[in-house]
Protein backbone atom coordinates (compact mmCIF):
# COMPACT_ATOMS: atom_id res chain seq x y z
CA UNK A 1 0.00 0.00 0.00
CA UNK A 2 3.09 2.27 0.54
CA UNK A 3 5.11 3.28 -1.96
CA UNK A 4 9.00 3.91 -2.36
CA UNK A 5 10.01 6.97 -3.39
CA UNK A 6 13.21 7.43 -5.41
CA UNK A 7 15.58 8.18 -2.46
CA UNK A 8 14.87 5.31 -0.60
CA UNK A 9 11.59 7.73 1.12
CA UNK A 10 8.29 6.82 1.89
CA UNK A 11 4.99 8.55 0.62
CA UNK A 12 2.10 7.82 2.94
CA UNK A 13 -1.53 9.15 1.85
CA UNK A 14 -3.32 10.33 4.78
CA UNK A 15 -7.25 11.24 4.08
CA UNK A 16 -9.40 13.47 6.36
CA UNK A 17 -12.84 12.83 7.34
CA UNK A 18 -15.57 14.04 9.14
CA UNK A 19 -18.66 16.06 8.89
CA UNK A 20 -18.87 18.87 7.55
CA UNK A 21 -17.67 22.35 9.61
CA UNK A 22 -15.62 19.99 12.04
CA UNK A 23 -12.10 21.56 11.25
CA UNK A 24 -10.76 20.04 8.41
CA UNK A 25 -8.95 22.40 6.58
CA UNK A 26 -8.00 24.00 9.00
CA UNK A 27 -6.21 20.88 10.94
CA UNK A 28 -4.39 20.63 7.23
CA UNK A 29 -4.20 24.54 7.10
CA UNK A 30 -1.96 24.69 10.32
CA UNK A 31 -0.12 21.82 9.71
CA UNK A 32 1.32 22.27 6.40
CA UNK A 33 1.30 26.30 6.52
CA UNK A 34 0.68 27.45 9.84
CA UNK A 35 -2.91 29.08 8.77
CA UNK A 36 -5.65 29.65 10.12
CA UNK A 37 -9.49 30.93 8.43
CA UNK A 38 -12.26 32.06 10.48
CA UNK A 39 -14.38 31.17 7.38
CA UNK A 40 -14.60 28.50 5.22
CA UNK A 41 -12.70 29.22 2.50
CA UNK A 42 -9.63 27.08 2.77
CA UNK A 43 -11.95 24.06 1.98
CA UNK A 44 -11.90 25.38 -1.47
CA UNK A 45 -9.50 23.70 -4.49
CA UNK A 46 -7.02 22.13 -2.45
CA UNK A 47 -6.73 18.43 -3.36
CA UNK A 48 -3.67 17.25 -1.28
CA UNK A 49 -1.21 19.12 0.46
CA UNK A 50 2.23 17.12 0.77
CA UNK A 51 4.30 17.50 3.53
CA UNK A 52 7.78 15.51 4.40
CA UNK A 53 8.62 14.65 7.83
CA UNK A 54 10.83 12.45 9.78
CA UNK A 55 10.21 9.10 11.06
CA UNK A 56 13.45 6.99 12.56
CA UNK A 57 15.64 9.45 10.73
CA UNK A 58 13.82 8.37 7.79
CA UNK A 59 11.85 10.75 5.72
CA UNK A 60 8.58 10.66 5.12
CA UNK A 61 6.09 12.19 2.78
CA UNK A 62 2.95 12.50 4.57
CA UNK A 63 0.05 13.35 1.17
CA UNK A 64 -2.78 14.48 3.35
CA UNK A 65 -5.93 14.91 1.39
CA UNK A 66 -9.03 16.77 1.98
CA UNK A 67 -12.36 16.94 1.00
CA UNK A 68 -13.68 19.62 -1.22
CA UNK A 69 -16.54 19.89 1.06
CA UNK A 70 -18.47 16.81 -0.46
CA UNK A 71 -18.95 15.73 2.44
CA UNK A 72 -21.93 18.00 3.06
CA UNK A 73 -23.70 15.71 -0.03
CA UNK A 74 -22.56 12.83 1.66
CA UNK A 75 -20.72 12.27 -1.62
CA UNK A 76 -16.84 11.63 -0.94
CA UNK A 77 -16.26 9.64 -4.01
CA UNK A 78 -14.16 6.19 -3.86
CA UNK A 79 -10.86 8.11 -5.88
CA UNK A 80 -10.45 10.18 -2.11
CA UNK A 81 -10.19 6.69 -0.51
CA UNK A 82 -7.95 4.73 -2.91
CA UNK A 83 -4.58 3.80 -1.72
CA UNK A 84 -4.94 5.79 1.80
CA UNK A 85 -2.80 4.14 4.62
CA UNK A 86 -4.43 6.40 7.42
CA UNK A 87 -7.18 8.30 8.23
CA UNK A 88 -8.09 11.74 10.67
CA UNK A 89 -11.91 10.97 11.81
CA UNK A 90 -12.48 14.35 13.13
CA UNK A 91 -15.31 15.70 15.55
CA UNK A 92 -16.09 18.66 17.21
CA UNK A 93 -15.86 18.99 20.74
CA UNK A 94 -18.61 21.81 20.50
CA UNK A 95 -21.09 19.70 18.34
CA UNK A 96 -22.54 16.20 19.31
CA UNK A 97 -23.72 15.66 16.83
CA UNK A 98 -20.70 15.34 14.98
CA UNK A 99 -19.40 13.15 17.17
CA UNK A 100 -22.23 10.91 16.26
CA UNK A 101 -21.15 10.72 12.66
CA UNK A 102 -18.06 8.98 13.76
CA UNK A 103 -19.09 5.52 13.17
CA UNK A 104 -21.02 6.50 10.08
CA UNK A 105 -17.66 7.77 8.94
CA UNK A 106 -15.44 4.70 9.78
CA UNK A 107 -17.88 2.66 8.04
CA UNK A 108 -17.57 4.43 4.81
CA UNK A 109 -13.85 3.92 5.08
CA UNK A 110 -13.81 0.18 5.79
CA UNK A 111 -15.96 -0.04 2.63
CA UNK A 112 -13.74 1.96 0.46
CA UNK A 113 -10.54 0.99 2.00
CA UNK A 114 -8.77 -2.15 3.65
CA UNK A 115 -9.92 -2.44 7.49
CA UNK A 116 -6.19 -1.72 8.79
CA UNK A 117 -5.99 1.65 7.74
CA UNK A 118 -4.60 2.98 10.65
CA UNK A 119 -7.14 5.97 12.06
CA UNK A 120 -6.92 8.12 14.73
CA UNK A 121 -10.15 9.93 16.34
CA UNK A 122 -9.35 13.87 16.34
CA UNK A 123 -11.92 15.93 18.80
CA UNK A 124 -11.12 19.19 17.22
CA UNK A 125 -12.03 23.08 18.94
CA UNK A 126 -10.62 22.19 22.34
CA UNK A 127 -10.19 25.69 22.35
CA UNK A 128 -14.10 26.47 22.91
CA UNK A 129 -14.25 25.01 26.70
CA UNK A 130 -17.35 26.09 27.49
CA UNK A 131 -19.01 25.34 24.87
CA UNK A 132 -17.56 21.78 24.53
CA UNK A 133 -20.59 18.51 24.48
CA UNK A 134 -18.41 15.95 24.12
CA UNK A 135 -16.09 14.99 27.14
CA UNK A 136 -12.19 13.87 27.02
CA UNK A 137 -13.93 10.78 28.43
CA UNK A 138 -16.84 10.04 25.59
CA UNK A 139 -13.67 10.97 22.68
CA UNK A 140 -11.29 8.23 24.45
CA UNK A 141 -13.74 5.35 25.51
CA UNK A 142 -14.96 5.15 21.83
CA UNK A 143 -11.33 5.34 20.39
CA UNK A 144 -10.85 2.43 22.80
CA UNK A 145 -13.67 0.78 21.21
CA UNK A 146 -13.04 1.16 18.30
CA UNK A 147 -9.19 0.70 18.22
CA UNK A 148 -8.18 3.85 17.10
CA UNK A 149 -5.55 6.57 18.46
CA UNK A 150 -7.28 9.38 19.77
CA UNK A 151 -6.10 13.36 20.09
CA UNK A 152 -8.00 16.44 20.90
CA UNK A 153 -6.37 19.36 19.22
CA UNK A 154 -7.01 23.01 18.02
CA UNK A 155 -6.91 24.34 14.78
CA UNK A 156 -7.24 27.66 16.64
CA UNK A 157 -4.70 27.76 18.84
CA UNK A 158 -2.62 25.28 17.32
CA UNK A 159 -2.43 23.00 20.36
CA UNK A 160 -1.57 19.30 19.35
CA UNK A 161 -2.26 19.80 15.60
CA UNK A 162 1.92 18.61 14.69
CA UNK A 163 1.25 15.63 17.40
CA UNK A 164 -1.99 14.82 15.63
CA UNK A 165 -0.33 14.29 12.27
CA UNK A 166 3.44 13.12 14.04
CA UNK A 167 1.27 10.06 15.99
CA UNK A 168 -0.60 8.82 12.19
CA UNK A 169 2.81 8.91 10.36
CA UNK A 170 4.63 7.45 13.02
CA UNK A 171 2.16 4.15 13.82
CA UNK A 172 1.79 3.76 9.87
CA UNK A 173 5.68 3.76 10.02
CA UNK A 174 5.93 1.39 12.19
CA UNK A 175 2.76 -0.59 10.93
CA UNK A 176 3.85 -0.98 7.41
CA UNK A 177 7.77 -0.19 7.23
P1 LIG B 1 -14.24 21.51 7.49
O1 LIG B 1 -15.58 21.71 6.84
O2 LIG B 1 -14.23 20.28 8.34
O3 LIG B 1 -13.11 21.57 6.53
O4 LIG B 1 -14.05 22.72 8.54
P2 LIG B 1 -13.24 24.09 8.34
O5 LIG B 1 -11.78 23.86 8.51
O6 LIG B 1 -13.69 24.75 7.11
O7 LIG B 1 -13.75 24.86 9.65
C1 LIG B 1 -15.11 25.16 9.87
C2 LIG B 1 -15.22 26.35 10.80
O8 LIG B 1 -14.69 26.01 12.10
C3 LIG B 1 -14.45 27.58 10.32
O9 LIG B 1 -15.18 28.72 10.64
C4 LIG B 1 -13.17 27.53 11.15
O10 LIG B 1 -12.63 28.80 11.37
C5 LIG B 1 -13.65 26.91 12.45
N1 LIG B 1 -12.62 26.13 13.14
C6 LIG B 1 -11.82 25.17 12.61
N2 LIG B 1 -11.00 24.67 13.54
C7 LIG B 1 -11.27 25.32 14.70
C8 LIG B 1 -10.76 25.23 16.03
O11 LIG B 1 -9.87 24.44 16.36
N3 LIG B 1 -11.32 26.06 16.96
C9 LIG B 1 -12.31 26.93 16.65
N4 LIG B 1 -12.78 27.71 17.63
N5 LIG B 1 -12.82 27.04 15.40
C10 LIG B 1 -12.30 26.24 14.44
MG1 LIG C 1 -13.12 21.58 4.52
Amino acid sequence: LHSEGSNNDYLFKIVLLGDSGVGKSNLLARFARNEFYSNSKSTIGVEFQTQKMEVNGKEIKAQIWDTAGQERFRAVTSAYYRGAVGALVVYDVSRRQTFDSVGRWLNELHTHCDMNVITILVGNKSDLKDAREVSTTDGKSLAETQSLFFIETSALDSSNVNAAFQTIVKEIYNILC
